[in-house]
């Protein structure tokens, strides 16, 4: 069992360099015990405020300093990241849920974006654009936006932090970031990371608080140019309608309903295995795990067969033990939110193959928030399971019968976020993944998500992107100069 190392941080908002305190304590805890790892302050509004104007007055400094000092201090920081990943891995372990060892994955993603901004913050082009009159010429510059405030979901607490960080630092602005309700210590514990990496003051303002609150505060200060959430749709939903009064710009992460499509020719035991670790993954709470496995029916019987065995052995626990596959649900009521989308699939005609409620073994686990791997086949697209997000370890397999009705029914959904395909065949599995109307595919592949590539959904999955070369996008806006071009008298 790992233990959680001693703070090496304040619960409490980090504003200008200093730990700060607001009006409100609540307490953080492992949801694998309940049992408490910290009380944390949050910023009350005029902290929030306090938070805002110092990133504004920071980013005077911050914005004219070269691309290369900025991405010299992001690379830093995804060194002392790394040179910390176990006691960062036992922190998210400890407060989010995740086994250690998806921590410690978690902590590389995260420091993944650190570099890769790093190296992209000297990679912002403007042009020259020609000019109708021809003794004038344009200058296209892309330029810092201002403060940006970031809004974080518990899942990926430090990752998904990371992403907005390191792309809106790189780009020149400065950044309020609200760590989730749930997940403050993994951000809180950045804030000396950052400023040994030689961030200066003001530059990123931690402050844990209420979505609501802080997203409202967000979009009513006039310093704020850029909202930056990941989150549910209904929450990008109201922030969208927040910002619209002052026409803010806003870049949206939000929910999916991935397909996953298993081919006819499909290697059944490596998609089985694959299923199986998409959905340990975190637990199911995660936008682009799979939510629909649609399979072909010629191989459903045997798909089940493997896919039960291998899901009967996997071990959930407490993350912190050594060799657990899965651990907890963030609270209690995700327990039941899950709970009541099986129930009524199951009562609507769904089929329970298997279950594994490894958890209830260990006693010290009784206080927990977990929910047993669960297989259903028989799934049909009219059940709840299969048009809500589910957010748990359950796997909905439903059945199909050709390659055209499966794509038709995996794009029967608002959503567009994620999407997979398997089978042996390159070629109709990339035809197949040209179909889905997605951000983005792994074929043959669980985890296509890297700092590499933009990441962003279509339809109410998102505006925007995160990573790539698109990332920084998002916290630039291009201004236009028209100049007289200088000539020389012959
Ligand atoms: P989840 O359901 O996964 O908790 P949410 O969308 O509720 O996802 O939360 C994601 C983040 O959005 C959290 O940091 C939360 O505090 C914040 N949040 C929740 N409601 C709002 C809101 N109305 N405006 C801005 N942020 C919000």
């Amino acid at each position: 069992m790992k233990a959680v190392p001693d703070f090496w941080f304040e619960p409490a908002p980090w504003v200008d360099g200093k730990w700060r305190r607001g009006t409100e304590e609540i307490s953080v805890p492992n949801p694998a015990t309940n049992a408490s790892l910290a009380s944390v302050s949050r910023a009350d509004a005029g902290l929030v405020a306090q938070a805002i104007e110092g990133a504004e007055k920071a980013w005077t400094d911050w914005r004219s300093r070269s691309p290369i000092e900025r991405g010299v201090i992001l690379k830093r920081t995804a060194a002392l990241m790394i040179a910390k990943r176990e006691d960062l891995a036992v922190l998210l372990s400890a407060e989010q849920g995740k086994p250690y060892a998806q921590g410690l994955g978690e902590v590389d993603y995260a420091a993944s974006f650190f570099q890769w901004f790093g190296e992209e913050a000297r990679r912002s082009y403007g042009r020259i654009a020609a000019h109708p009159e021809a003794e004038r010429e344009f200058f296209v510059e892309h330029k810092a936006i201002g403060v940006a405030g970031l809004i974080t979901p518990w899942n990926f607490p430090l990752a998904q932090g990371a992403k907005k960080i390191a792309a809106a630092l790189a780009a020149g602005c400065t950044a309020v970031w609200k760590p989730a309700e749930r997940t403050p210590l993994i951000a809180l514990a950045m804030a000396p990371i950052l400023e040994e990496a030689g961030l200066p003051q003001g530059v990123l303002q931690i402050v844990p608080g209420r979505g609501a609150v802080v997203g409202k505060i967000f979009a009513e200060h006039p310093a704020v140019r850029v909202l930056s959430l990941t989150g549910s749709t209904a929450t990008g939903s109201a922030l969208m309608a927040d910002a619209a009064r002052q026409i803010k710009r806003v870049s949206l992460e939000l929910g999916g309903n991935a397909p996953f499509i298993v081919l006819p020719d499909a290697d059944i035991e490596f998609t089985a295995e694959h299923v199986l670790r998409l959905k340990l993954f975190v637990s199911g709470q995660v936008c682009v795990t799979a939510n629909r496995v649609f399979v072909h029916e010629s191989i459903e019987r045997e798909f089940l067969d493997i896919l039960s065995q291998k899901l009967e052995r996997a071990v959930v626990g407490n993350g912190l033990s050594d060799h657990v596959d899965a651990g907890p649900l963030i609270h209690r009521q995700a327990c039941q939110d899950v709970d009541a989308l099986v129930s009524q699939a199951l009562t609507a005609g769904a089929r329970l193959v298997c279950r594994n409620a490894s958890f209830e073994r260990d006693p010290s686990l009784k206080e927990g928030s977990f929910y047993p791997l669960t297989l259903l086949s028989d799934v049909q697209d009219s059940m709840h399971i299969a048009s809500h997000e589910i957010f748990g370890p359950v796997i909905p397999v439903l059945r199909y019968k050709t390659v055209v009705e499966a794509i038709q029914r995996a794009n029967e959904t608002p959503y567009g976020l994620a999407g997979y395909v398997y089978g042996q065949d390159m070629t109709s599995c990339r035809a197949v993944a040209r179909e889905l109307e997605v951000g983005i595919v792994g074929v043959n592949e669980w985890r296509p998500l890297k700092a590499e590539i933009p990441f962003g959904g279509i339809k109410q999955s998102g505006i925007g992107a995160e990573g790539g070369e698109e990332g920084m996008r998002e916290f630039l806006c291009t201004q236009v100069i028209s100049m007289p071009k200088p000539t020389w008298e012959r």
